[in-house]
């Protein structure tokens, strides 16, 4: 269920195909007291060796999508790459850096999704969301947040469908922009191996990938968890990696690039452990 392909079993897995089913079993495990989170396409998160309890719920089946004029209203289990990549045919400009992200809508907002100087907060008009209570509101952009890889409602709130806007462009050039950045990332990322990109944020001013680097962390393992001999910011399952693994890798790297540089580290995949609500 990850792109990590990291963790014990879920205790239960629902893809609801519709928003109402998606609020109905969120009502419902809130009543009997089970312990409920959600996911997209897994790309961003490290799921715990022990499994997970209650519901895991996820939207990749909540994929209704309907075109507007240079607008696009879509479900939150679409595939981001696949939006961008339908909207450049189209001759849509707006997207081109989101072909390579393998991430859900839903999830592309939640972590502000962005790369090649482009990323999700751009693009949004509005959004509707699921809050702990049950109500559904539509929020306007205006009415959240987003930062570097970050947006306000995190942990508060899902969302189900988002309004994105987009600039007229040409086609053909947008499609060479994304083939582009395709090959680019081909050539600097182990899209071989099973990733969950970049494991910590870049810190102000620097690289994230340069610093675990220059520390000496490249090709180094623990377990089954090893450093991206291509990009020193990827950490790959080389077969049988364990979360734990990954999570002491994580630990010595911000250790030794702290003591060594005098900067910590942040992760930007989310460990999921028990989990409610997302967080
Ligand atoms: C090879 C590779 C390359 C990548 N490149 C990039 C990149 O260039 N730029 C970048 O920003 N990221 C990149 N990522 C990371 C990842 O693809 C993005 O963060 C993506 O947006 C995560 O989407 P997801 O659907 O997989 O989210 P998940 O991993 O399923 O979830 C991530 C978080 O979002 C929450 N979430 C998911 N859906 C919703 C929803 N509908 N409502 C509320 N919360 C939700 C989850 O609870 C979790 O907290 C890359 C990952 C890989 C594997």
């Amino acid at each position: 269920m990850s792109t990590w392909r990291i963790g014990g079993p879920a205790e239960a897995v629902y893809w609801p195909e519709t928003v109402e089913d998606l609020s109905s079993v969120w009502k419902n495990a809130q009543e009997a007291e089970i312990p409920v989170r959600l996911i997209g396409r897994g790309s961003n998160v490290l799921f715990p060796d022990e499994g997970l309890p209650g519901i895991t719920l996820v939207t990749t089946s909540l994929r209704g999508i309907s075109w507007g004029d240079y607008t696009v209203r879509v479900e939150a289990g679409y595939t981001l790459a696949r939006l961008a990549q339908e909207a450049g045919e189209r001759g849509w400009s707006g997207l081109e850096f989101a072909r390579g992200i393998p991430g859900s809508v839903g999830g592309a907002i939640m972590m502000n999704a962005g790369a090649h100087g482009g990323e999700m907060a751009s693009r949004i008009l509005s959004i509707s969301t699921l809050w702990a209570d049950g109500s559904i509101r539509k929020l306007e952009r205006s009415q959240f947040e987003f930062a570097y890889r970050h947006c306000s409602l995190r942990g508060k709130a899902w969302v189900l469908e988002a309004q994105l806007m987009f600039s007229p462009g040409n086609r053909e050039q947008i499609l060479h922009h994304m083939k582009e950045n395709l090959t680019k990332r081909t050539a600097n990322q182990p899209l071989e191996e099973p990733n969950a990109g970049s494991v910590f944020r870049n810190p102000p001013g620097d690289s994230a990938g340069r610093l675990i680097e220059a520390a000496g962390w490249k090709g180094k393992t623990i377990g089954g968890a090893k450093v991206s001999e291509k990009h020193a910011n990827f950490i790959v399952n080389t077969g049988r990696a364990k979360s734990k693994d990954v999570l002491a890798l994580i630990e010595a790297i911000v250790l030794d690039v702290q003591i060594k540089y005098g900067i910590t580290l942040q992760t930007e995949v989310e460990s999921i452990l028990t989990g409610n609500r997302g967080a």
